[in-house]
């Protein structure tokens, strides 16, 4: 895994603090079909990394973010493909912009 790969190992979701799960390969380890998932009630994010391109593990965790936001909020009429293309446009912005506000808090 690349030294720039600059995940969080905690997320914090309203109020909550998801662990952040680095899986090589989640097929192998877990049986997973997806590279990622979130689950609220144990508060953990998992990310396949293994022979994948950052930017796509960035795209994965926006993702689960918003599916936690989402399970968190109860906002269950946003369908799941649309979530997707949130985690995708909003990991473009993000990074396009050079987005990060926080830094001085
Ligand atoms: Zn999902």
């Amino acid at each position: 895994m690349s030294e720039t790969l600059d995940i969080p190992k905690t997320v914090k979701v309203g109020g909550l603090v998801y662990d952040v799960i680095l899986v090589h390969d989640r097929n192998l380890e877990d049986g997973q079909k997806t590279t990622g998932s979130c689950n609220i009630a144990f508060q953990k994010i998992w990310l396949e990394y293994g022979n994948r391109k950052v930017d796509g593990i960035k795209e994965d965790l926006l993702h689960e973010i918003l599916e936690a936001i989402i399970t968190q909020c109860n906002l269950a009429d946003i369908n799941h493909q649309s979530l997707t293309t949130l985690g995708v446009m909003l990991n473009q912005v993000l990074r396009e912009n050079r987005l990060v506000f926080f830094e001085n808090d």
